[in-house]
């Protein structure tokens, strides 16, 4: 342990530190269908416009607004039919004056039409497909101009940014690429995280643990977290509360390249916690007390120039601080711009305590007719990982407030 004297860091002044050691991971190029998910690493500049061309948004007929000026159900427009575009035709002829196309969904409008009357405003009653038009259309109703034709470029402009550097390609955006013929698309390297788990105490999930033996739950719970902010998580098992079983993982985390190290436990003041000693020889710590609860034992610095992250050891603390900490750690160095979470102002149901940290308690958040409110999920303890499972927010108690009555509004993360 340094000799120094050590600062315990307000959880923003934490969180400021550790961000100012990310940058975006370097580029790769990935195929369309394996890019879910990744992080873009460029702007998409639209090539086209989308949709390419003038098209029908129902089945229905292509008219010019003043030839169907006044229709009503009791006084209809007879119009010559002088054509019919299916979807995919190529081009379709001017539509003559005095007449009507029928028009299908999707299908290119043609030249002269101003807008499409839907079929349901006709006296068209052909229900099987591949029936020719009729002769003779009636229209029951008028139209304003543009009525349901999608004009040129009403999604996307060619030349504008479809799609901006930084965003996670949802479906949506995927469908973006894809409607631009974006086959392959530059993202982020994912970033890869190695686990490793301290603790004389703990044994694999696949063993019986012996008396006074737990199973180590933080290599499993940590990894799914690392997996849903889009990284890979390495599991390098277990390390004994020992200097040298400890250095161990640490150079095997970078062997593997790990572009962060995660470990849980072991960073307390207890008399085995041998991890702050441990990174300090091998590289150096940042900080390793945070004034926030649960987590205060929260340790941050370098093994060998790679980030080091020593969460603490209570399984709902490390799942806290992985969510203050290291998730928007992963999502800058992933190339994401944003990682502020979803919050929202919720009423109180209860009183709630603190210390005077900043703490984050378990809660179950509803909206009711007035707004949001919140009740906690039952004991808090940060060995309680149930009072995780149960909670859709966590509640933050602002530093230095030590008691908020029910009734009163705080702000809730959502978890989902
Ligand atoms: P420590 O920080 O080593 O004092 O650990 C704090 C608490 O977390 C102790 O009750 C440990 O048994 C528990 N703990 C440490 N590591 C794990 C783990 N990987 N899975 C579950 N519990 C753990
Ligand atoms: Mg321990």
């Amino acid at each position: 342990m340094s000799n120094l004297p050590q600062p315990m860091l307000s959880v923003a002044e934490a969180l400021a530190r550790i961000l100012d050691h990310f940058q975006p991971l370097d580029t790769e190029t990935v195929a369309l269908t394996e890019a879910a998910g990744r992080v873009l690493a460029e702007d998409v500049v639209a090539a086209q416009d989308i949709p390419p061309f003038a098209n029908s948004s129902m089945d229905g007929y292509a008219v010019r607004v003043r030839d169907v000026g006044g229709a009503s159900r009791d006084q209809p427009v007879a119009l010559k039919v002088s054509g019919d575009i299916p979807a995919g035709l190529s081009l379709p002829l001017p539509l003559a004056e005095g007449t009507a196309m029928r028009i299908m969904t999707g299908a290119p409008v043609p030249e002269g039409a101003e807008a499409v009357i839907p079929v349901e405003d006709t006296d068209d009653r052909r229900d099987h497909s591949g029936s020719p038009p009729p002769g003779v259309i009636r229209i029951f109703k008028g139209a304003q101009a543009g009525a349901n034709v999608r004009p040129v470029g009403q999604d996307i402009r060619r030349g504008q940014a479809a799609l901006r550097a930084g965003e996670v390609l949802r479906p949506a955006s995927i469908g973006v690429l894809a409607a631009l013929g974006c086959a392959r698309v530059a993202v982020h390297r994912q970033p890869l995280v190695a686990l490793l788990a301290t603790g004389d105490e703990l044994v694999a999930i696949e063993e019986t643990p012996g008396p006074g033996q737990i199973r180590d739950t933080n290599s499993y719970a940590l990894a799914a977290a690392v997996a849903r902010c889009g990284a890979r998580a390495l599991r390098l098992g277990i390390a004994r509360d020992r200097a040298a079983a400890v250095r161990e993982k640490l150079l095997n985390a970078l062997e593997a390249k790990a572009d962060l190290i995660l470990s849980s436990a072991g960073v307390s003041v207890g008399a085995y916690d041998v991890v702050k000693e441990v990174v300090e020889t091998e590289g150096a710590l940042n900080f390793w007390r945070v004034k926030m609860r649960p987590g205060k034992p929260l340790a941050f610095g370098h093994v060998r120039g790679a980030p080091f992250f020593g969460l603490p050891g209570n399984p709902v603390s490390a799942l806290v601080t992985f969510e203050v900490f290291v998730r928007p750690a992963l999502l800058k160095l992933s190339g994401q711009r944003r990682w502020d979470k979803m919050a929202l102002r919720a009423r109180l149901l209860e009183p709630v305590h603190s210390d005077g940290r900043e703490s984050y308690l378990r809660v179950v958040v509803e909206q009711r007719r007035d707004g949001y409110v919140a009740r906690t999920t039952g004991d808090q303890g940060s060995a309680i990982l149930t009072s995780l499972v149960k909670a859709n927010g966590l509640l933050i108690i602002p530093e230095g407030v030590r008691e908020v009555k029910e009734g009163e509004e705080l702000s809730v993360w959502i978890l989902d």
